[in-house]
């Protein structure tokens, strides 16, 4: 059988194989403790599940525009324009399952066959998939965590190419915790956009920040940047929402209503008993999302301290989402390991606790430590940890 080229081109998830290793060591009667999360580990606020539940007794279960309902779009203006001081009417909001959906609906909508798009390292998982999927080419821009993650705008100018496209920005990102400023973006973005590149700027971590650090959207700069930058955000994270699959993109008309004539003919789109949660969302009482933040600050702080007190191990104090990102590259002589894969597998086997390795995201020094998960578990993972290189 000849599978097709995009079949043939898309990896499966590279974190698969450790996932599966530590559900049967589970399964054997391991006690395995997991720092795997891509997602909070609160609950849906009530108020967000009550909406919901009137929507299915009120008979809100039909189809709705595939762009979403008016309601909601109108709701996700107000959003932007009173948070992140973006004017978008609601013919310039695609609404989809999930952020996910959005991000590769506009790399579909941008991207041709030969094109170039810069994806800076670490980066989500996804946007490599995504490129290829468009029959377009990744271009790895490098950072490290000298430079704290974060591109410069002449490490840009370093990797454009009369060919490139577009840039994908993810700011408070997943995986590093690193969080642009507003002067970082606009130096950035506005030579990105001179360049005549589109931006994607991934903001899906907008409200999961710490110290005061502020959020910036890009497309706010100037009229250019708001023609050329293409804002994506959702409820997954900063509500708790990952399994409603609920996620929008904000950018110019052209690019939306091209995005949602393929979002017609895929899935048509978010339910809508979904985007009836979505509305309370962001209408309803915010309390907890802040004390979610709060409680990932206690727990990134902890976590941050007891892996820069291990020898061999730092780590950056994350500005923003909940994963803590170590370069742990001083391990790999002294375990006999010859990189991330292999020295997460080392610790499942011998330690029991579960972390995700940082070569998928294209950074083989690291490994990602999500910290989604209670702070019992994070002193018992610690002290494993600690314990196993003791050894
Ligand atoms: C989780 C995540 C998304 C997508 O989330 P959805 O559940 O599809 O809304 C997008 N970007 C980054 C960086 C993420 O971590």
């Amino acid at each position: 059988m000849v599978l097709s080229r995009v079949a043939r081109e898309i990896q499966a998830s590279a974190t698969l194989a450790i996932t599966a290793k530590a559900k049967q060591l589970a399964a054997e009667g391991k006690d395995v403790i997991g720092f795997g999360a891509g997602e909070p580990d609160f609950d849906t606020p009530e108020n967000i599940k009550t909406a919901a539940i009137k929507a299915i007794k009120d008979g809100f279960t039909k189809y709705t525009p595939t762009s979403g309902t008016p309601k909601l779009k109108e709701a996700i203006c107000e959003k932007l324009f009173k948070e992140n001081n973006l004017k978008y009417s609601p013919s310039q909001i695609l609404v989809s399952a999930g952020a996910k959906q959005s991000i590769c609906n506009i790399v579909l909508v941008l991207c041709d066959i030969g094109d170039e798009v810069i994806i800076p390292t670490p980066y989500w998982v996804s946007y490599p998939e995504m490129v290829t999927l468009a029959g377009a080419k990744p271009v790895f821009l490098e950072t490290n965590d000298k430079d704290h993650f974060k591109i410069t705008k002449d490490s840009l100018a370093s990797v454009i190419t009369p060919k490139t496209k577009l840039l994908f920005l993810n700011s408070p990102s997943n995986p590093t915790g690193m969080v642009y400023s507003e002067e970082e973006l606009r130096e950035i973005v506005l030579f990105a956009v001179e360049k005549g590149l589109y931006v994607i700027s991934d903001e899906i971590y907008e409200k999961i920040l710490y110290d005061g650090v502020k959020h910036f959207s890009p497309a706010a700069i100037n009229d250019d940047c708001y023609n050329n930058v293409i804002t994506i955000n959702g409820f997954s994270k900063v509500y708790s929402m990952t399994g409603w699959r609920l996620g929008y993109a904000a950018g110019p008309e052209t690019i939306i209503k091209a995005a949602t004539n393929i979002q017609d003919h895929t899935t048509s789109g978010a339910s809508s008993i979904t985007q009836i949660a979505g509305l309370e969302a962001l209408r309803g009482n915010q309390d907890s999302v802040n004390n979610m933040v709060a409680e990932f600050d206690r727990r990134r702080k902890y976590i941050v301290d007891r892996l820069n007190a291990m020898k061999g191990i730092s780590c950056l104090l994350p500005q923003g989402a909940f994963y803590a990102f170590p370069n742990v590259s001083g391990l790999y002589n002294h375990l006999s390991v010859k990189g991330s894969f292999d020295l997460v597998s080392l610790l499942l086997e011998k330690a029991h606790v579960a972390f995700v390795p940082g070569a998928p995201f294209g950074a083989d020094a690291y490994i990602r430590i999500s910290y989604a998960t209670s702070m019992e578990n994070i002193k018992k993972g610690m002290d494993r940890f600690e314990k196993f290189l003791q050894t």
